[in-house]
């Protein structure tokens, strides 16, 4: 049944439209379906084009009745995006299951005086047809609109309306099932968040509480997921409890944001958001940081998490929403790992992280293949007689495509994950083979082993050793292995048991760049080594700085007393090699002797005979 047309009388100025017998329900409802202030769907727009084109109109419109006003999520022919609720003709719509048929505005009294009759878009002819739920709360109207009055809709044109809202409501319901929303908290969903900032690079007044004029926009990143204790939240007090510690996340930041700026669920413990450019993102980022930072309750234990948070411009990320939701991510990390409140996106750190991840990835295939991987054999000599007296083994990598990669670069990294006892095994492995080739060939020379201080952590290190030398054959004093000071700082105990462990083989240990760590040289006394290698930054210019003298003269003293032998790595200069002679120092390495060399190289450099360095001087 249609509305019948009022006939022409003279007009009041002006009519509110009537308040809805279930308002409250309806606005709740409205928010639930999250339409407001989203950006364009295809979806909707196809359906107000086919009813601009059914009932010949140039303009229709799906319109949402809010409290205060009617937003528009889709229209076509229409420049505003929304209008006060004062002047919706759909606001008339909303306590009726049928439609609102206005012929001519200009004669309907409700209507004569309303902006958009006497003014633009000079609406005459209005039909509309409620969005109602199945629960029969009315979410706005698909309506259609001319400039020119027109008789009432013919009954096609009735049914074809009609059969356009059943169209977008089931599209409304649709779009929920497909999962816009987070289950947990029923929060926008990572799909959104995407469609949301991609719409963005088109129309900038798309985003939710973007006044006008404002550059949209940053993309915010809160991120508790990153965090250990989320995942141990979830391990040990089960998906409830971090269900709960979800929901109270987002409650806190929701609390902290500008008025209708929405909050998205990106991923689990994960909340993203976009700001205006504006002033008070620095306010708004500080305001979060506070709110999460107080311990989470759960059944009255308290249980603090750590959140990081991070940002990055739409501008700076024009690859796509994507890559902008990881770039926000990415910085998020970062603060968490820096320990900072919040940090923007740093596009250095960003290539840095992004190298280490290729590398790491890559590792595992060198590991596997031939021909990435290799040992150069760097000679030390004792300083008394110029003599070789060993080698130390130094891994090289050629990577494919970035080219020869420093241990300096990639060992470190492999050390943040578990790849680091694969490759320090792959390294002993390589090793044992080229020191059983070169005995065979008469060559028997010790050669040191670079390990790193989670090798010794593990726990059975000295035992795979052990196994290792039994398959190649290889007695344990044709090796020995060099251990950074910084390994010796950590599990004292477990590192000790497996380094007195190794000595019980036979094999010696040198302690590698001494004086890098923090620790006292009295520290010395009682780890189970027999050499100390100090670094070469005291080495390299010891012939001139009087510091690096008195420091390496004390350490070469030191540890005589307490019965090592002395190292220096670094030797660059003959000055340097004289004084380290002169002043007792035992064994020398560096690229005065030689630059580390491929085996055969290494075998050459031998066959030359013993070193001299006034000779290589000259
Ligand atoms: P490191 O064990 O202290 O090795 C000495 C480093 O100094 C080597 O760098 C060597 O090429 C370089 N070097 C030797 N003589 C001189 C010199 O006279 N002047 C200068 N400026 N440098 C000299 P490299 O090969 O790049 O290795 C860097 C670090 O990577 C090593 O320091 C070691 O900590 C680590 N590394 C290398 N190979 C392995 C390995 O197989 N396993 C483990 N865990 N770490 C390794
Ligand atoms: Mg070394
Ligand atoms: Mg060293």
């Amino acid at each position: 049944m249609t509305t019948p047309m009022t006939s022409a009388k003279a007009m009041p100025a002006k009519a509110q439209p009537p308040i809805p017998a279930r308002e409250e329900d309806r606005l709740a409802a409205l928010q639930r379906f999250e339409l407001l202030d989203t950006p364009a769907e295809p979806a909707f727009d196809q359906i107000t084009r086919l009813a601009a084109k059914l009932l010949k109109v140039p303009v229709a419109l799906i319109s949402l009745v809010d409290r205060d006003r009617q937003w528009f999520k889709s229209r076509v022919g229409l420049p505003v995006r929304e209008t006060p609720r004062e002047h919706a003709f759909c606001a008339h719509a909303l306590d009726s299951d049928t439609l609102l048929v206005v012929g001519d505005a200009r004669q309907d009294e409700r209507f004569a005086g309303n902006p958009l009759v006497t003014g633009d878009p000079n609406i005459r002819f209005y039909a509309g047809a409620p969005l109602r739920t199945a629960d029969g709360l009315t979410l706005g109207t698909i309506c259609v609109i001319d400039d020119q009055p027109r008789p009432a809709l013919t009954p096609e044109e009735e049914e074809a309306l009609r059969d356009l809202s059943a169209m977008v409501m089931a599209h409304i319901e649709a779009r929920r099932a497909v999962g816009y929303l987070h289950p947990v908290t029923s929060l926008s969903n990572r799909f959104r968040f995407l469609a949301d900032a991609d719409a963005l690079s088109d129309d900038p007044a798309a985003v939710p509480g973007t006044a006008p004029g404002v550059a949209p926009g940053v993309a915010v990143v809160i991120d508790a997921a990153a965090s250990q204790q989320y995942a141990e939240l979830t391990r040990v007090l089960g998906q409830v409890c971090a269900d709960a510690f979800e929901t109270d996340c987002a409650r806190r930041i929701a609390a902290c944001l500008p008025g209708h700026t929405r909050l998205y669920h990106v991923s689990p413990a994960r909340f993203a958001c976009i700001l205006p450019v504006g002033e008070d993102l620095v306010a708004t980022l500080d305001r979060i940081a506070a709110a999460i930072r107080s311990p989470f309750q759960y059944q009255g234990v308290p249980i603090a998490t750590s959140t990081g948070i991070g940002f990055v411009r739409r501008s700076d990320i024009p690859a796509g929403s994507v890559e902008l939701l990881r770039a926000a991510t990415s910085a998020a990390h970062q603060s968490l790992e820096e320990q900072k409140p919040w940090c923007a996106y740093d596009e250095e750190q960003d290539r840095a992280a992004h190298r280490a991840f290729l590398l790491l990835r890559s590792l595992t295939e060198a590991m596997a293949g031939s021909d990435q991987l290799h040992v150069a054999y760097q000679p030390k000599v004792d300083l008394r007689t110029d003599r070789c007296i060993g080698a130390e083994a130094l891994l090289r990598w050629t990577h494919p495509e970035l080219g020869p990669i420093s241990p300096a670069e990639f060992v470190p990294l492999a050390e943040r994950t578990a790849l680091v006892r694969p490759l320090t095994e792959w390294v002993i492995g390589a090793v044992l083979k080229q020191v059983s080739h070169w005995h065979r060939r008469g060559i028997a020379l010790p050669v040191s082993i670079n390990i790193s201080m989670l090798d010794l952590g593990s726990g059975d290190f000295a035992d795979r050793v052990e196994a290792l030398l039994d398959r190649h054959g290889v007695r344990a004093d044709w090796i020995d292995f060099e251990v950074t000071e910084s390994a010796l700082m950590t599990d004292r105990a477990e590192v000790d048991r497996q380094l007195l462990q190794l000595r019980g083989l036979g094999i010696a240990v040198e302690i590698d760049d001494f004086g890098t760590g923090q620790s006292a040289l009295s520290y010395l006394k009682d780890i189970p080594a027999t050499a100390v290698k100090i670094d070469q930054r005291f080495i390299r210019s010891i012939a001139a700085e009087r510091s690096d003298q008195i420091m390496v003269r004390s350490t070469i003293d030191l540890a005589h007393d307490l019965g090592y032998l002395v190292i220096a790595e670094g030797v660059e200069t003959a000055e340097a090699y004289d004084w380290l002679r002169l002043h007792g120092c035992d064994f020398g390495q560096g690229y005065l002797i030689s630059r580390p060399l491929a085996p055969r190289a290494f075998e050459d450099w031998l066959a030359a005979g013993a070193f001299r360095p006034t000779a290589l001087q000259a």
